[in-house]
């Protein structure tokens, strides 16, 4: 054997439920990468069918320019061999070819953070979340600041015209007024709870 390694890159993982700041964070680390030299390409789910350019952005402003796909494969098409470092926002809507496309990246020597919901509404862990944190090499996952009592919040409340959101509420529901809040274990509201058996979610 010679001494010579293969150059692996390393992936991280920065989660949290919304209004955790982890677009803010994402950009951080992106931001930091851009000052060092570093080429530094950025991704989102474009939520159709579309490839556009658009922006990830903070809940303070802070916007970094991105490509928006449908496809995890995509990503891999777009990374050229002087890419250091790339950022893929709202991770959790990606196919879960995501964590094939980003360990390939990871084997070719690249830097990748991912950001995105851990939780969703109903406190299900969210799409390909729970293998990438598994398959990390660090992962953060940041708190909100719950709504109602202060402490520090992990879930995503959803509310339809002002109640809390039911467990088998579809996803999308035409004519209604909905948002979201950040809550503690305490003060979040589901009518049952998940059964963490993936059977059954
Ligand atoms: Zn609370």
């Amino acid at each position: 054997m010679t001494d010579q390694k293969a150059k692996m890159g390393h992936l991280e993982v920065v989660c949290g439920s919304m209004f955790s700041g982890k677009s803010e964070e994402l950009i951080r680390r992106l931001r930091r990468a851009e000052i060092a030299q570093q080429k530094v390409l950025v991704f989102k789910h474009s939520l159709d069918n579309r490839k556009t350019i658009d922006y990830i952005v903070s809940h303070n402003g802070n916007k970094l320019k991105a490509f928006a796909l449908s496809s995890a494969t995509e990503i891999l098409e777009l990374v050229d061999d002087d890419v250091s470092v790339i950022g893929i926002d709202e991770v959790q809507f990606f196919s879960n070819e995501i964590v094939n496309t980003i360990h390939t990246l990871v084997n070719r020597g690249k830097r990748v953070i991912a950001a995105g919901l851990d939780l969703d509404f109903r406190g299900v862990p969210f799409g390909s979340i729970p293998l990438l944190m598994a398959i990390a090499d660090s992962s953060t996952k940041l708190k909100a600041v719950c709504i109602k009592c202060g402490d520090n919040a992990h879930f995503t409340q959803r509310l339809i015209n002002n109640q809390p959101a039911k467990y088998n509420d579809p996803v999308i529901l035409v004519g209604a007024e909905e948002f979201y809040q950040a809550r503690c274990r305490s003060c979040f509201v589901i009518d049952r709870s998940p059964a963490y058996n993936y059977e059954r979610i």
